[in-house]
């Protein structure tokens, strides 16, 4: 059955790659033949994504024999021939279809928990690169301003890395290290952009021009000019879709905190007045960055301070975050990450702690964010810096920690997070811009 069922999606795939090369699309021609890839996948998520590619061949075709052969019949050509060959190569896609969807992929021979959140996790983040990619009006993919016409090529390949993050995501309780490796990759895509950038490769920047990557700049700099309101936007979009996840899964900057504070296995717990710094800075960054603007402050100049301040968080993360454990720069220092949480509240998505809890408080230390002191875990709600990150779920023996949503159950509470998430991390990545 596999012999056949190769053979026969080889050859459907080189179909459509020839096919779209003869339409002088080479990045598609190879994303056709990079497809067949999917086979050494060996899990049921890639058979899905396997068969959907081979259904839409399909329907390629039958579009493709129906055009051309109108345009000949009215042009009075012959068009016979032609419709025998393209219908002979639908057939074989269809063939190439019923084989691969008779076929199981990997030991267990059925599908897994993690299978259909990958699968799913992988079309969400393809249709939303190719859209991206076919209507923003500047070069919107990272692999495209690499490479002119490698897009197709890297939608194939982020989002497969979507599915994969997504399926060991859901079939592990404990996340926090693999959460932390994407993370850290993420933030060290957007730094390497930077310095490409720096060095002088303008189309790695945003609009071809350097922005300071400092996450206060996505709050001060709206004030600071009066306009550019679009990270702001995108900022509040992720904050829709899956609350104050942005300082826990999508922020460039945000990583290295995460990545100092893991120098400590557990955390300890930071001051009381941690809680009142973010507000003092926020207003301080605000006013500051109002003050610039009346004052005609220059951009150069502003963005010395913005840097200088990016700089000291740093420091805050080299010097307190690595020796106590805790996210001292996320949670003392930056203005937009109180924002995070606090908008985060509009999300439905929030961590729960159910009344079975016997308040050990084995899962306090496993917080990196001040989340879950006594009283929290008392009140079966963490505190308001609790940035779904989900660290805290595997060390609940009990497993009465979780991600809840309105009418979900809680398994398909995180389900729908992670593949949410997931998608926003590997979109992101795919953009990679600063
Ligand atoms: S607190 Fe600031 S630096 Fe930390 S993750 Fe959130 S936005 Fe990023
Ligand atoms: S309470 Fe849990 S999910 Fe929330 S920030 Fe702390 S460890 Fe992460």
């Amino acid at each position: 059955m596999k012999g056949p069922t190769l053979a026969l999606s080889l050859s459907a795939f080189s179909a459509a790659g020839l096919h779209f090369l003869r339409m002088d699309d080479k990045g598609l021609f190879a994303a056709c033949l990079m497809l067949p890839l999917l086979f050494l996948v060996r899990r049921e998520w890639a058979r899905y994504v396997l068969l959907t590619a081979l259904c839409s061949m399909a329907a390629m075709w039958i579009a493709v024999l129906i055009q051309i052969s109108r345009v000949r019949f009215q042009m009075d050509e012959p068009w016979g021939r032609f419709a025998v060959i393209i219908a002979a190569v639908f057939a074989l896609t269809i063939l190439a279809a019923i084989f691969v969807g008779r076929m199981r992929f990997g030991d267990s021979g059925r599908a897994l928990p993690g299978d259909a959140p990958a699968f799913v996790a992988f079309l969400i983040t393809a249709a939303f690169l190719a859209l991206a990619r076919a209507k923003a009006p500047f070069t919107v993919l990272l692999a495209d301003r690499a490479v002119n016409g490698a897009g197709w090529m890297f939608i194939l390949f982020i989002s497969a890395y979507a599915a994969w993050i997504a399926m060991l995501m859901v079939e592990n309780r404990a996340t926090a290290k693999l959460r932390l490796r994407i993370w850290v990759l993420f933030a060290a895509v957007f730094f390497a952009q930077l310095f490409l950038g720096l060095l002088g490769f303008e189309s790695f920047l945003m609009t071809g021009r350097l922005h300071a990557p400092v996450p206060a700049v996505v709050v001060a700099g709206p004030l600071y000019r009066g306009e550019g309101f679009s990270m702001l936007m995108l900022f509040a979009s992720t904050i829709l879709l899956v609350g104050p996840a942005w300082c826990s899964h999508l922020c460039y900057f945000g990583a290295w905190d995460a990545l100092a504070a893991s120098n400590k296995k557990r955390s300890t717990r930071p001051p009381a007045w941690f809680a009142a710094a973010r507000p003092l800075i926020l207003a301080l960054v605000a006013a500051a960055a109002l003050l610039m603007r009346a004052r005609g402050v220059s951009g150069y100049h502003a963005s010395i301070a913005a840097l200088a301040f990016g700089l000291a968080g740093l420091g805050i993360m080299a010097f307190v975050s690595r020796s106590r454990g805790y996210m001292a720069h996320c949670l003392a220092w930056c203005p937009l990450g109180l924002l995070a949480v606090l908008g985060g509240r509009l999300s439905p998505f929030r961590i729960r702690i159910d009344e079975g809890c016997t308040d050990c408080g084995a899962c306090s230390s496993s917080c990196r964010y001040d989340a879950l002191r006594p009283e929290h875990i008392r009140a079966r709600s963490p505190g308001m810096n609790c940035t779904l990150c989900g660290d805290c779920l595997a060390s609940c023996r009990g497993g009465f920690i979780g991600y809840r949503f309105p009418l979900l159950s809680g398994r398909r509470a995180r389900t729908a997070f992670i593949v949410l998430v997931v998608v926003l991390h590997a979109v992101f990545l795919g953009f990679a811009r600063i």
